[in-house]
């Protein structure tokens, strides 16, 4: 899959805390790490510091495989910012382990996708920024 069209602005790696290192150190890794209760072993995301189910602060993580369900997603097509590429796709994707996640999605056009169809995840390296999550939807979902 082409990436060139995710071209833009270089993407910086925003502040984190110590709790949500995990999900940046795991990019790094080309890992999309998903929170998991130690207590439980319910997925969460994004970070949070008390499991929902059973109030457990112990956590560690799993490593999602990278396949999942188009749930949403949204084309953009302003504001306009300079070196960004329009229209643009962002999607909320249904992982295969039933957490849901909001990354970069192609065709960037938005062109044919439709809720629910099967996407898989692809990783874009933009060399001198952090390594992103993106996914793309399977040909014939
Ligand atoms: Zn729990």
């Amino acid at each position: 899959m082409n990436t060139e069209s995710l071209n833009g602005p270089r993407r910086l790696r925003p502040p984190t805390t110590a709790d949500a290192a995990y999900w940046w150190d795991g990019l790094e890794q080309r890992e999309l790490r998903i929170q998991r209760c130690a207590g439980c072993r319910t997925l969460r995301h994004p970070f949070q510091v008390r499991c929902t189910s059973c109030g457990s602060l112990e956590w560690d993580w799993q490593v999602a495989v990278g396949d999942g369900r188009l749930h949403s997603f949204v084309i953009y097509h302003e504001p306009i910012l300079a070196d960004t590429i329009y229209p643009y796709t962002v999607a909320l994707v249904e992982l295969a382990e039933g957490t849901r996640v909001i990354a970069p999605l192609l065709p960037n056009d938005g062109v044919g996708i439709q809720v629910g169809d099967a996407v898989r995840l692809i990783w874009y390296d933009d060399n001198d920024g952090p390594v992103w999550p993106v996914f793309v939807v399977e040909a014939g979902s």
